[in-house]
């Protein structure tokens, strides 16, 4: 039974003053496998001091340096890959697929931003003036579950490539992830306070973060309930938010799409990260005189997923994270058999065999209408929609038609009919045929899928501030 009962502050591993525990439970058995001692508002005013204090001198130190530092972590965090991808598989269940991938986008975070840091210009001459773009301060970084060590590396790449130091508040149920992680950075030998972690609740460490009038900025990934939460209490202290929130992204099959290639990937691409991804197609756009074929291959595609042990190579799905995520996901499938939407595969209850974890049936639903709840709302959990249009300017309106607007994707055989649509979609990013990923392009989201940008360039200049000097 692992106890996870440090922190880490001002370049130690500390012991820390809160004493409370939180159980760590397999999603796959539901078997308690540890307990992680959960920091309070002492330890996280003691994080950010330290962060504060280290400011002082990182926020001089020149791109070179920066990029030495970056190096050290890419090197210290690559040499524990496999171990990063097992911790990441057993604690939190994402299939070894996902994980493999999640991991290597957190070592690439590192040299990412070294690449940005070649070309990036932290002063330039507008009008008659000098602008500057000066480091922030204090980042603090409050990350989720789904891909938790990945959303951490690339925050603090970002930080460290902008002269700021942080503080990083993960999900207490990403401990043992996070801990191994933790030792990955203290390796790297980087000043003391520039990066610093307290494990703690939101509602407690997340919320001295918040509050805390030392802390510049705070940069959030998660849902848009604690996004908004979060944006409230840190307009106080006139902190910068980067949030990046939840999605209910389209997936707009044109009337000129492969049908045969595309339903199979919609259908697969809804379930990525056992369909724990804010990026998620899960409202699948088909032409409505196409639905008959399309729900028959929609059937024969969730036919072949796998849905079981993390471990195992050929698992396309894995458990939900916890059996709160579990029950949130059949409480939804339920709500679209009461809406009267078509239940085409899967269904309510665990897949045959499959009792002890908090397993999932992969799930689509068809005729599904854009008003009906499990077409507006985040359900995190493997479950498709399929939803129907008569033309084109209607699937870009239904695709539209959400509070969220993170991803859109596009299938066409016309590329420049994919642009010309892509135009027209309210989405931080649209990706088009095959699900790609562009760790130098912007990613963020539309509307409440959130504030502001990472990655690449215009995720580096949300940690600065900018100056403009009129000599
Ligand atoms: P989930 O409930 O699925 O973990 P959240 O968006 O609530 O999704 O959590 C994302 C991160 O935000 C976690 O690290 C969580 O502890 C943190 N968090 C939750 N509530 C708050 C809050 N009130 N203030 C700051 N952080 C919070």
């Amino acid at each position: 039974m692992e106890k996870i009962n440090q922190i880490y502050v001002n370049g130690e591993f500390i012991t820390p003053h809160g004493t409370e525990t939180f159980d760590l439970i397999s999603p796959v058995t539901n078997q308690k496998t540890g307990e992680v001692v959960l920091g309070d508002e002492t330890d996280t005013k003691l994080a950010i001091a330290a962060a504060k204090e280290a400011f002082k001198s990182f926020r001089k130190t020149t791109v070179a340096e920066r990029v030495t530092y970056l190096e050290h972590l890419h090197e210290a965090v690559s040499k524990k890959e496999e171990e990063l991808v097992k911790i990441m598989v057993s604690e939190y269940g994402g299939t070894l697929k996902f994980s493999k991938a999640s991991v290597k986008n957190a070592i690439d975070s590192f040299t990412n931003m070294i690449e940005v840091l070649k070309t990036f210009e932290f002063q330039r001459i507008v009008g008659k003036s000098k602008v500057r773009l000066e480091s922030l301060g204090v980042v603090g970084i409050i990350t989720p579950w789904n891909a938790s060590n990945s959303f951490i590396c690339n925050k603090f790449a970002t930080a460290i490539a902008a002269g700021c130091t942080v503080v990083v508040k993960p999900s207490e149920m990403s401990a043992a992830q996070t801990q191994l992680l933790l030792h990955c950075f203290h390796e790297a030998g980087l000043p003391k306070g520039v990066f610093n972690l307290v494990n703690g609740l939101g509602n407690v460490v997340g919320a001295e973060i918040t509050r805390n009038p030392d802390v510049a900025k705070i940069s959030f990934t998660g849902s848009t309930l604690t996004g908004k939460i979060i944006a409230k209490g840190a307009i106080d202290t006139m902190k910068r938010v980067t949030l990046e929130l939840g999605g209910k992204s389209p997936n707009l099959i044109l009337d000129d799409a492969d049908l045969e290639k595309a339903i199979p990937a919609a259908v697969f691409g809804a379930y990525m990260n056992s369909g724990q991804a804010c990026i998620a197609p899960t409202r699948l756009l088909v032409p409505e005189n196409k639905l008959e074929e399309v729900n028959a291959l929609a059937k024969a595609a969730a036919a072949l997923v796998q849905v079981g042990n993390p471990m195992n190579e050929q698992t396309h799905v894995g458990p939900m994270v916890s059996i709160k995520q579990y029950e949130r996901v059949q409480d939804y499938i339920r709500t679209g058999m009461e809406e009267g939407a078509t239940l085409l595969a899967g269904g309510t209850g665990k897949p045959d065999g499959l009792q002890d974890g908090n397993f999932v049936k992969a799930t689509i639903f068809t005729n599904v209408r854009n008003d009906m709840r499990i077409a507006r709302e985040e359900i995190f959990g493997p479950v498709l929609s399929i939803i129907t249009y008569k033309t084109e300017e209607e699937a870009i309106a239904i695709a539209n038609d959400t509070t969220y607007g993170l991803s859109a994707y596009i299938s066409s055989t016309d590329l420049s009919h994919a642009n010309r649509v892509a135009e027209q979609l309210e989405a931080g990013r649209v990706v088009i045929n095959e699900f790609k990923h562009d760790p130098l392009a912007p990613f963020g989201g539309f509307k409440q899928s959130g504030i502001g940008r990472e990655f690449g360039v215009y995720g580096l200049e949300t940690y600065l501030e900018t100056k403009a000097i009129l000599d």
